[in-house]
């Protein structure tokens, strides 16, 4: 590729992956620059979203890679001089390649675990709504069962000739909506997954209404090896134990007892269970935003094998990020997750998106990094004593987070009209 560049080009560096490209730009320029080192001139560079040339958000599309240049190993991002870019001349995205894909490593069973994810593109979300959300925008809108089928089968294709699975011990599923909807995932693309990762632990995501003890039966029979006594669990985003706050400030559109229910379905086919919550969804203060992953993680700790708590985005495209923009919501404060991590009575695992930018969970700007690499660093090794030791660390902004949560008050809205 050096010899595409030239000093004083401009690279535009295009990201493939939606979920990066929501919130970490600035991460991804970092992860760019030592690359760009490698360069034999100084060249300036700038990321372009997908959503930015102006798509709608219900079809993203892509640039076709220029001839001569080629994907940056990671597999995330193109790299496109300025005058070979042009937005306005756009090919459908390749249907061949996951959203997004890439290995790094979980704690599971009181180990730390080799792990691929992977973020299948879909025919995407039925329910659709959530506040938050912007992955309901990513699917293959037009797909029929039978596209969506060859699409996905196109995918797994794409992981099995690019990813080495036999270094991996857990596969983490998403897509832009549930994974044991057959909508979205056909029988077929349904058991061509299980087998493909046959031999390792699965995670994968769905809704509640979606999730059944034969289905979840039969993957399993396709998936286990006898190498894990759970192989399968189902991923839930309950977000909080609090129907009320998932109604309102979420619009989750599902109550406390189907998740409780399709927790049963789980596990009577065989499956373990996973909750995620989401730690201050808006229209919620700070302290009332701690006191609901509080009072959800102590309601579930013991009924579910896993939690995992993620600190609110603002992704592009949400209602989030409207409210973001008028001023009126805020991620939350790094001192709060730390917060509501150090209270827990079980473990949970927390990686904080974004953390440290304005769309993401932030403090100063001064403590970010050490606390965001802290609770990494905690989600890998369980080290309680560490979040203790990063509570206690001194940053003016505490005060300020101590202000906020004696001081902020809910949004006072008329109860009648
Ligand atoms: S159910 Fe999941 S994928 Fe669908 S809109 Fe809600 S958060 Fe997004
Ligand atoms: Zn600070």
């Amino acid at each position: 590729m050096e010899k595409h560049h030239k000093t004083g080009d401009i690279v535009y560096i295009f990201s493939f992956c939606q979920y990066n490209t929501l919130l970490d730009t600035d991460a991804l320029i970092r992860g760019f620059r030592p690359y760009a080192k490698t360069l034999p001139a100084p060249v300036s560079f700038s990321l372009h979203h997908p959503d930015q040339p102006g798509e709608s958000g219900d079809s993203i599309q892509l640039p076709p890679i220029p001839q001569g240049l080629s994907v940056i190993p990671q597999g995330d991002l193109c790299i496109y001089k300025q005058d070979q870019y042009n937005p306005l001349k756009m090919n459908p995205i390749s249907p061949e390649k996951p959203l997004a894909c890439w290995k790094g490593s979980d704690r599971f069973e009181e180990e730390v675990v080799s792990t691929l994810t992977v973020i299948l593109k879909t025919a995407g979300c039925t329910w659709n709504r959530c506040r938050m959300c912007s992955y309901r925008n990513v699917r293959f809108s037009t797909a029929g069962e039978e596209q969506s089928n060859d699409l996905i089968l196109g995918q797994l294709r794409w992981v099995k000739a690019n990813q080495r699975l036999d270094t991996v011990d857990m596969v983490k599923i998403y897509t832009s909506g549930s994974f044991f909807d057959p909508r979205e995932v056909p029988p077929e693309a349904f058991e061509e997954t299980a087998r493909l990762f046959s031999g390792k632990v699965v995670i994968a995501e769905t809704r509640p209404e979606h999730v059944d003890r034969d289905r979840v039966a039969g993957f399993i029979s396709h998936l286990d090896s006898a190498r894990w006594e759970t192989p399968l669990y189902v991923a839930i985003g309950l977000e909080t134990t609090n129907d009320f706050i998932r109604e309102k400030c979420i619009d989750k559109g599902f109550s406390m007892a189907q998740f409780q229910s399709a927790a049963g379905e789980a596990s009577r086919g065989g499956a373990g269970i996973k909750a995620y919550l989401l730690m201050k969804p808006p229209f919620l203060t700070e302290s009332e935003a701690i006191s609901d992953m509080k009072s959800s993680i102590q309601a579930i700790a013991g009924t579910v094998d896993m939690i995992s708590m993620n600190p609110c985005t603002v992704q592009r495209n949400t209602d989030v990020e409207r409210f973001w923009k008028q001023g009126a919501y805020r991620p939350p404060y790094l001192w709060s997750v730390l917060e509501v991590l150090r209270d827990s009575p079980v473990y949970v695992g927390c990686d904080p998106v974004g953390g440290g930018h304005a769309r993401g969970p932030h403090n100063c700007g001064t403590c970010d990094y050490d606390i965001v690499k802290g609770i990494r660093d905690y989600s890998l090794s369980g080290d309680h004593a560490l979040l203790d030791s990063l509570f206690h660390t001194s940053c003016h902004c505490k005060n300020e987070w101590e202000t906020v949560l004696s001081l902020e008050k809910p949004y006072c809205m008329p109860l009648t009209r």
